[in-house]
């Protein structure tokens, strides 16, 4: 399958994309992930998007647009992909739009994962990310068996530096003025799914079932 995955965040993309390449080998493309990788590594990439970051503003349009473009050329993108975080603005989406065009691609469809912004709140504070493979954990509800430390893979699981108060509610700020228009950009397009749901699985069984028809 091939979807683009919207919502705030903490609304649960990275969590719908790893179940959802699960049922049919799609590779999750997350370009926070590859942009934290950047940064880990500390790449010309990292460096131009780590103040970014870390203040929860959005990298260029030109950069993202730039790693897009080769990532969706590998091979492994064959399969079918789920965006995950991309695109954040309209020149995005338009822009994904012309590539997907040049590339001879079409897209299943964009899924808007609507959560209410109390749990979203609650989830980002009491999120935690594994350093080496980026799984996701939550102090709260799911915790990894030993603290701190990754079950996947053994890595520090941490706090990010974008999940302090402060860069939480600008993260969010900027979802609402960059990132939600795309839910009309893609109902105009015809190809929104809307589901309304705080279970991941929830999200599952509606993509599951328009899959179908
Ligand atoms: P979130 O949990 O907020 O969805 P991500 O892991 O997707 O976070 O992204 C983390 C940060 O990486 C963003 O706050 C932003 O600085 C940058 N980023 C990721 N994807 C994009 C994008 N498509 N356009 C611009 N900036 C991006
Ligand atoms: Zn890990």
């Amino acid at each position: 399958m091939k979807l683009i995955l919207l919502g705030a965040p903490g609304a649960g993309k990275g969590t719908v994309a790893k179940l959802l390449t699960k049922m049919d080998g799609s590779v999750q493309i997350s370009t926070g992930d590859i942009l934290r990788g950047a940064v880990a590594a500390g790449t010309e990439l990292g460096k131009k998007a780590q103040a970014a970051m870390k203040a929860g503003d959005l990298v260029s349009d030109d950069l993202i647009m730039g790693i897009m473009e080769e990532r969706l050329k590998e091979d492994d993108c064959k399969a079918g992909y789920l965006l995950d975080g991309f695109p954040r603005t309209i020149p995005q989406a338009e822009a994904l739009k012309v590539l997907l065009e040049k590339m001879g691609e079409k897209l299943d469809f964009a899924v808007s994962i609507e959560v209410p912004t109390e749990v979203i709140l609650d989830r980002l504070t009491t999120r935690r990310t594994c350093t080496g493979c980026g799984e996701i954990y939550n102090v709260k509800s799911n915790p990894p068996k030993v603290e701190g430390v990754c079950d996947k893979c053994g890595e520090p699981v941490v706090q990010r530096e974008d999940e302090t108060e402060e860069a939480i509610n600008n993260r969010l700020s900027v979802y609402n003025e960059q990132t939600a228009p795309l839910i009309g950009f893609y109902e105009n397009e015809g190809m929104l799914l809307k589901v309304d749901a705080t279970s991941s699985d929830a999200v599952i069984d509606a993509i599951q079932a328009k899959l179908g028809k």
